[in-house]
């Protein structure tokens, strides 16, 4: 049996066999993607000098003793719209120009007043106050600068990203393409039409529905999701009919324990599968297993109890998913634990725990009851995985714990 930081070096291993390729999307797809390429700023922005608010472009020098007492009026000599070209004809002294908000300042300008701040007369416009150099005025590439990289190869673009990428005129963004992958239930248990009553004996399929959605939610493509009720031929078919559809990887929940249908294991190798790991010092989830097909197919065995499938498809198969696009590894959030917790030395455990940020700004985790691997009821409740190395065996509350989302 390997430890869990072993596992982690081995997935990292397998998954470097299999980078995914990239593709281009447009910009307004981007949300959740991992971007592929270095961004590189195609413009400088704002792309040219302008105002910021609807007033008059000034020359500093012409008030300089402007105050209410002392109004000094200007000649307006011209408008200009936001829209408008930019103007190569500077303001000379004694004039000001009238200027939307957005529009290109004249050469010289040195700031803009408000207009609420003036007095118009046809075009004499009466000003009270000395502006600020700059005041009112957005510079060329005050928010980017043409060339700059402005996002990492690697990083998980968000919905944010769009405002600064249009802005930017990037309209389509190399991001990696998404693993296709497929999902195997076993189990003659379940049932998957959660509609229909059980018999005795039966539980409902909750692994499937789960696992697809986390694993839709991670970014994959499921290409097929099954249920095969532990019959050997029915998964050997399926298995084969899979490895011809060249997937990312296949991921199977049960049957990878020492039960006497626990055929997994079995069937990998009787196809000529590389087994990688089986059985890693973890709880919940001992058994799983790791394991090439022999066309390169990553297939990952997690047991079949709800919370070990879950903790297989967060701790081993997102960092696959991870390492085939080049992101970085994950950094865990840190906080408190709000009450003590024993365990066994030599396993390393992932727990359900619920978190919550103080007034104070001090961050606690409540580590639930219900830890065993078949409880769910937990994950009603629960917000993060509160990660405890093997060779921890007691925790006392206000122990520092790492902390994981439940999804990245
Ligand atoms: P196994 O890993 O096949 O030995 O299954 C371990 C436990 O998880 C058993 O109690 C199974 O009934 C349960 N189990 C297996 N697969 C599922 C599933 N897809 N949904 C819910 N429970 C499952
Ligand atoms: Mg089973």
């Amino acid at each position: 049996m390997i430890s869990y930081k072993e596992a982690q070096k081995l997935i990292t291993k397998a998954a470097q066999g299999r980078v995914l390729q990239t593709e281009a999307i447009p910009v307004s797809e981007i949300s959740n993607r991992i971007c592929a390429e270095d961004i590189i700023a195609p413009l400088s922005i704002q792309p040219f000098d302008n105002s910021a608010m609807d007033g008059f472009a000034v020359l500093r020098s012409d008030l300089t003793h402007a105050s209410p007492e002392n109004p000094i009026t200007l000649t307006k000599i011209g408008v200009v719209a936001a829209g408008d070209p930019e103007t190569t004809t500077p303001l000379t002294t004694g004039t000001c120009v009238q200027i939307m908000t957005g529009a290109p300042t004249p050469p010289k300008a040195e700031a803009v007043v408000p207009i609420e701040l003036v007095e118009a007369n046809e075009n004499e416009i009466t000003f009270f106050a000395l502006p600020k150099q700059n005041d009112n005025i957005r510079f060329t590439g005050e928010d980017f600068k043409k060339g700059d990289i402005i996002y990492k190869a690697g990083c998980k673009l968000q919905t944010t990203h769009i405002l600064p990428l249009a802005t930017l005129g990037v309209a389509t963004v190399t991001v990696f393409k998404k693993p296709r992958a497929a999902f195997l239930a076993t189990g003659l248990e379940l049932v998957d039409d959660l509609s229909a009553p059980l018999s005795s004996g039966q539980i409902y399929n909750s692994n499937r529905p789960y696992s697809v959605a986390i694993l839709e939610k991670l970014g994959v493509e499921i290409v097929s999701a099954q249920t095969i009720h532990d019959d050997l031929d029915a998964f050997a078919s399926a298995l084969a009919s899979l490895e011809k559809e060249n997937l990312d990887f296949i991921i199977s929940s049960g049957a990878v324990s020492a039960g006497e249908f626990d055929f997994v294991a079995k069937q990998l190798e009787k196809i000529g599968a590389e087994i990688i790991y089986h059985k890693v010092k973890i709880k919940p989830g001992k058994p799983t297993l790791l394991a090439k097909l022999p066309n390169g197919t990553l297939y990952f065995g997690l047991p079949g109890n709800p919370v070990a499938t879950a903790v297989g498809l967060r701790f081993f198969v997102e960092p696959a998913i991870r390492t085939m696009m080049g992101i970085m590894p994950e950094k865990p959030i840190h906080a408190k634990t709000m009450h003590k917790f024993t365990k066994r030395a030599g396993l390393h455990m992932f727990l359900k725990g619920q978190f919550e940020s103080w007034e104070d700004g001090s961050l606690t985790v409540d580590i639930l009851d219900g830890q065993a691997s078949f409880m769910v009821s937990p994950f009603l409740n629960m917000t993060m995985w509160v990660d405890i190395p093997e060779d921890i065996s007691e925790l006392k509350a206000g122990d520092m714990v790492d902390l994981y989302p439940l999804l990245p």
